[in-house]
């Protein structure tokens, strides 16, 4: 079994009681059945608390106020003070540790939405990553597509050359991945798994940046065009499941602050952008954790949509934080950052959501995407 994550993975440390946020409110937290047997017979009065506090139907904890039975006023687990760790169930054990599962792999990160791993992604350099073969029984998944797999793995490493290369403006390395992810979409649609390298040495090459670029402005250049698309966006975001009480009053606060005062005003607004750097660090992270996973869907595309997106998504929260606050720092980042990864990866539904939005919205449309960031 070959294990991967990130450098960064193993130091992460939970700050409990320092932490501005928590992860046990606004999701269902689900327990699992090793777990739920525990709860069963833990002695005494917590176990009666246990008990009364999960619902065995749903194999869950259940909620007040959307927070967790378990959280206490100074924001910290009753479990985790009765027991410590090992009473946790899995899913509080490992969070914000997440794994991707495929054939003999296993690609470990940690969730951008835990606001200290938030600031530990956002803060790297580049993605390093460090692969680790166990021995252990060999996986047969029957069906997995092995082929694809090795194709996507080596996609995604194209990806991050693009991501990383620092001698193209950050909106054309976006764009580029855009084009890269539309034309490999065609090629796996049609079942052209051969072949696959040439689309990503094309995008690799020597001026292919510059041609790209004197293309698209060509075609998509249209003065506005960020400001439109933008607006858009967001009023996509209300179409998703909110998770946290606050969220859709955030969003609709960030979007009086970046459109009420017109097109001028938003692009004023920019001068608040964020570091290529932290930019980067975004593009890499949704690339790690969700491009192979077209692997089972067939659509790698909707994946890069996914990060080009949420980049540009996170991009305008900030403006919006920082022109309320009146300057950018790398705190504010990491918190737009978390809040946004929060709504986003941990709903099942939103994803889906945002999958098919990506296909039928106007504002997703590759053409307007381009047309937004040729303003970026
Ligand atoms: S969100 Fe992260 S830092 Fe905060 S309590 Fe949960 S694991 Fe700890």
């Amino acid at each position: 079994m070959e294990y991967v994550y990130p450098d960064y993975y193993r130091q992460f440390t939970c700050i409990g009681g320092e932490c501005p946020d928590t992860c046990c409110a606004g999701w269902e937290i689900v327990i699992d059945d090793k777990t739920l047997e525990k709860y069963k017979k833990y002695p005494g009065g917590f176990g009666n608390r246990l008990r009364n506090s999960i619902n065995f139907k749903r194999k869950s904890f259940k909620q007040y106020d959307r927070r967790c039975a378990f959280l206490n006023e100074e924001n910290l687990c009753d479990i985790y003070t009765e027991a410590g760790e090992k009473l946790f169930c899995k899913t509080c054990r490992q969070y914000p540790r997440h794994e991707e599962e495929y054939e003999n792999v296993r690609e470990l990160s940690l969730s951008l939405s835990c606001p200290e791993a938030a600031r530990m992604i956002l803060s790297q350099d580049r993605l390093n990553l460090i692969y680790d073969e166990k021995k252990g029984h060999s996986e047969d998944y029957g069906d997995f597509d092995e082929l694809l797999f090795s194709q996507l793995l080596d996609g995604r490493d194209a990806f991050w050359k693009l991501i990383e290369n620092e001698n193209v403006p950050m909106a054309v390395r976006m764009m580029q991945m855009l084009s890269m992810g539309h034309h490999l979409q065609k090629n796996i649609s049609e079942g052209q798994l051969f072949g696959l390298e040439n689309i990503y040495d094309h995008y690799l090459s020597e001026g292919a940046a510059n041609r790209m670029n004197v293309y698209l402005k060509e075609k998509w250049e249209k003065p506005g065009s960020r400001y439109h698309v933008m607006k858009g966006m967001f009023s996509c975001l209300h179409k998703l499941e909110a998770l946290s009480a606050d969220w859709p009053g955030k969003v609709r606060h960030y979007e009086k602050i970046l459109f009420s005062g017109g097109r001028k005003k938003y692009e004023a607004l920019h001068q608040y952008r964020m570091p290529d750097k932290i930019a980067e660090q975004l593009l890499s992270y949704f690339i790690y954790v969700y491009f192979a996973g077209a692997v089972y869907d067939g659509m790698p595309y909707s994946k890069v949509k996914l990060a080009v997106i949420s980049t540009m998504l996170i991009e305008d929260i900030v403006c919006a934080t920082a022109a309320e606050k009146g300057e950018l720092t790398f705190e504010e980042i990491a918190d737009a950052a978390h809040s946004y990864a929060r709504e986003v990866e941990h709903s099942d539904l939103n994803l889906q959501r945002l999958s098919i939005m990506f296909r039928h919205q106007k504002c997703f449309h590759i053409g307007r995407l381009c047309g937004a960031l040729l303003e970026w």
